[in-house]
């Protein structure tokens, strides 16, 4: 009798695509048979930060793998419920002796893979996690005496100097599901009680929308990253969501931006080890998803208002740059960076509300929400993070922020249509036209748009002082 094929699981999760991922290259040049599987976990589509459009972006991510896993001769198999059991009930359904997936830094998932990886030992089945979500092993830095980095730059030059994977192909051929493996089916958005919010989707889910966009990017556009980036109404790639799912590689992206060279592929490239760079930090402390990274600041002092922070998440502060982030981003599920700072800087530093209720708002409508990189940045701009700055220097003027970087008004009279009439002159402060002003713009404050709801630079002092009496400086 001929031996029974050696069979893997591949465990899909946040790496949902076919090219460049070292579990499923890996478990194909090893076995046999390749059964890949994801498993919904309502812990995490329901939990705290449950999000619809992110759930559906997933959704479609996961129905495009399933094709391509197809045309490779397999399918995605689904599975519903608790991971561990999930994996645990698969792997002896199918006999397999080794299960595949790519590490992840964040606490919960890291505490659930040590979970599996025991339970897998224990029946005597390996356990294989892979590289795949970053461009470099984000655990490998270490600073002179051998902790890990807090600032970006010096961890920019080391991650500069890690060794790189090599980049891989697609399988070609992953052998068919065995017959007594039930396949199951993806659930409905509906079915998991979620309700997609987010009406414009800045991206296309999936691995073949995302490839095509990030072959787009870097055939020519990528040339203007350094000039351009910072221009809130374009300039940058809109592949954070890609990158969120994995249907991209990072590796991949950076090797082929590497291989573009040019200045603007090359800006590209240190802004991709940002990413890497929070996913470093997590990784050495996990606890800055629940108190603030810098001790001195943990007893800041927040205010509670629920009429500010709607008015906020609503894009209704009379802040046209901030209004316009924040509208932009409860259409489309993305914010450029620029305007994410500058609409942090003001929840944080102008509202003194936690930077908190934004981690949450945003983890609820951002496409490319992630654990490592919401918390990350949303500490940086409260200055409560890694890679310090002074906070009295972190604190963003809306109105100054608004004409650098959105000199002509194209970003704000695409998301805040009530100030399209509004001169150049007036966009970013338009409660300093005259009434007569108003009338000619088509837009009276207070009527066709909110007068701001602070004054900023009283809101600049108080943070400062907020700031000044916990740090004792
Ligand atoms: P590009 O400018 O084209 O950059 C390419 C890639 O580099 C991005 O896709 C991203 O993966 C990485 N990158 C760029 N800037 C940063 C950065 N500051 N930190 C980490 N990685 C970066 N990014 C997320 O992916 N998920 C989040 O949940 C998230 N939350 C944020 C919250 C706040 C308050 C702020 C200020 C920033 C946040 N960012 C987050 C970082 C950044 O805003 C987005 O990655 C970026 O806007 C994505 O757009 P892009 O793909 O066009 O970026």
């Amino acid at each position: 009798m001929p031996p029974a094929p050696s069979t893997a699981v591949v465990w899909f999760r946040k790496d949902l695509r076919v090219h460049d991922l070292p579990a499923l290259h890996d478990a194909a040049a090893d076995h046999d048979r390749v059964i890949p599987v994801f498993v919904v976990d309502e812990r995490l589509t329901g939990g705290r930060f449950a999000s619809g459009a992110r759930t559906r972006f997933m959704l479609d991510c996961l129905g495009d793998l399933d094709e391509a896993l197809k045309r490779r001769g397999s399918g995605l198999v689904v599975r519903v419920g608790d991971p561990v059991r999930e994996i645990l009930a698969l792997v002896g359904e199918a006999g397999a002796r080794s299960v595949y997936w790519t590490s992840d830094a964040a606490p919960f998932a890291r505490a659930r893979d040590r979970a599996l990886t025991e339970a897998l030992r224990s029946d005597g089945v390996e356990a294989r996690p892979r590289p795949g979500s970053y461009c470099a092993d984000v655990s490998a830095p270490r600073t002179g005496s051998g902790g890990s980095y807090a600032v970006f730059t010096p961890f920019w030059r080391a991650w500069e100097e890690l060794p790189r994977r090599e980049v891989h192909g697609a399988p070609r051929d992953l052998g068919p599901l065995p017959s007594k493996v039930r396949k199951g089916r993806l659930p409905t958005l509906e079915g998991l009680g979620l309700r997609d919010e987010v009406p414009e989707p800045a991206a296309r889910a999936g691995e073949p929308a995302a490839r095509e966009a990030m072959h787009a990017w870097l055939r020519g556009p990528v040339d203007d990253y350094a000039d351009r980036h910072d221009d809130l109404s374009g300039g940058t790639s809109l592949l954070s969501p890609a990158l969120r799912w994995g249907c991209i590689s990072a590796r991949e992206l950076e090797a082929k931006a590497r291989e573009r060279g040019t200045p603007g592929a090359m800006a590209f490239v240190r802004q991709l080890a940002w990413r890497d760079f929070y996913a470093h930090v997590l990784l050495a402390h996990p606890d800055n998803l629940r108190q603030e990274y810098q001790e001195r600041f943990r007893g800041l002092r927040w205010d509670d208002d629920p009429e500010l922070l709607d008015a906020w998440r609503e894009g209704r502060t009379g802040f046209p740059v901030v209004d316009a982030g924040m509208r932009q981003l409860a259409r489309t599920g993305w914010m450029h960076n620029r305007a994410r700072m500058i609409v942090g800087s003001f929840l944080t530093k102008d509202l003194h509300l936690d930077w908190r209720a934004g981690e949450a708002h945003f983890e609820r409508l951002l496409l490319d929400a992630e654990p490592s990189q919401n918390n990350g940045n949303w500490q940086w701009i409260a200055s409560t993070g890694v890679d310090p700055a002074p906070y009295f220097r972190r604190i963003f003027n809306p109105t100054l922020q608004g004409q650098k970087f959105d000199p002509g008004g194209d970003y704000v009279r695409r998301w805040v249509p009530e100030l399209a009439g509004v001169p150049d002159d007036h966009l970013h402060e338009p409660w300093r036209m005259s009434s007569e002003e108003q009338e000619a713009a088509g837009c009276v404050i207070g009527v066709d748009y909110p007068a701001p709801v602070v004054d900023h630079q009283h809101e600049r002092r108080a943070a400062v002082e907020r700031y000044r009496a916990v740090s004792g400086d």
